[in-house]
């Protein structure tokens, strides 16, 4: 099956960067990069086109289409929809760390009673994202304290132990998420939802578990759940502070403060590191597979 489509620029960066530890090396004229994400070939032209081949080629490109809110659904159907998933009682998780180079990734799962949404909403409670760490910082002990949560924070020598060889973001999210989704649904709490900010389509998100020792269904999968449901929303912002607390931590040990993302900035640091500790205090502090390590230790070659 191949299906074609267009998304717009802001959709292709984040294709890209979804995409970016399953690119195939092969170049090929036009194509900014092919890539392979379990049976899907995803190809991205210079043109802005996405072509998806496989037998769930539809799949793959429908979610990039919900991304790009191309969907065909009647976006006033959908506000009204995604109500019942805000007026609820719910367990929701979010990630955070697996776009910066440096620092741990952690995950977090939050129950939110239907009774708690008026108090977090004074909180100010959004996605993480839109959220100045200050903001962070001082919220997120105030949701600790009012809603129950279970966090799990991978290291940096977790991180590169475990997946040294066979590095799939996606597939460490899965894990991890299944991971305080389960944890905090031995709680008994009742619930109307459990839900996951959609970072891969449901099939695939239990493909990624075959190894589990345990599997947590009944989920529902939304892209952009931080926005519609708060026990996501809550989920990011205590992912976020435990993340910052992480990184300050990791700042004090080398006193050299930790850029996040992975840009410019981060490489300079990084270099700086290797400078004063070694190679090896990468493996303590940086995710290994990043693009970054081969630039850092690539300039100090030469
Ligand atoms: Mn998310």
């Amino acid at each position: 099956m191949n299906e074609v489509i267009r998304v717009s620029d802001k959709t292709r960066e984040k294709l890209i960067d979804y995409y970016k530890d399953m690119k195939k090396d092969k170049v090929i004229p036009y194509v900014v990069f092919q890539a392979v994400d379990m049976d899907t070939v995803i190809t991205l032209y210079e043109s802005g086109k996405v072509m998806f081949q496989g037998k769930n080629a539809d799949m793959d490109a429908e979610m990039w289409r919900e991304i790009d809110g191309q969907s065909k659904i009647d976006k006033k159907q959908i506000k009204e929809e995604e109500k019942k998933y805000y007026y609820c009682s719910s367990i929701g998780s979010d990630e955070v760390g697996t776009g910066d180079y440096f620092g741990p990734i952690v995950v977090s799962s939050c129950y939110v009673k239907e009774e708690d949404i008026p108090y977090l909403e004074e909180l100010g409670i959004k996605d993480s994202k839109k959220l100045t760490d200050e903001k962070i910082l001082q919220i997120a002990p105030k949701i600790a304290k009012k809603i129950p949560y279970k966090s799990v924070i991978l290291s940096n020598s977790e991180y590169n132990e475990k997946y040294t060889h066979d590095v799939n973001m996606n597939k460490i999210k899965a894990l991890l998420h299944n991971r305080v989704l389960h944890e905090l649904m031995q709680e008994n709490y009742k619930i109307d939802y459990l839900i996951v900010d959609e970072f891969a389509r449901e099939r695939r998100y239990y493909e990624y578990l075959e190894d589990a020792p345990f599997i947590q269904k009944g989920i529902t999968f939304m892209t952009k759940a931080e926005d519609k449901n708060l026990a996501v929303a809550s989920a990011s912002i205590i992912s976020r502070y435990l993340f910052l607390k992480e990184m300050d931590k990791l700042s004090d040990s080398i006193h050299i403060p930790l850029p996040k993302g992975a840009g410019v900035e981060v490489d300079k640091i990084g270099e700086e590191i290797v400078e004063k500790f070694g190679e090896d205090k990468l493996k303590e502090i940086a995710k290994l597979n990043f693009k970054n390590t081969q630039k850092i230790l690539h300039t100090l070659l030469y």
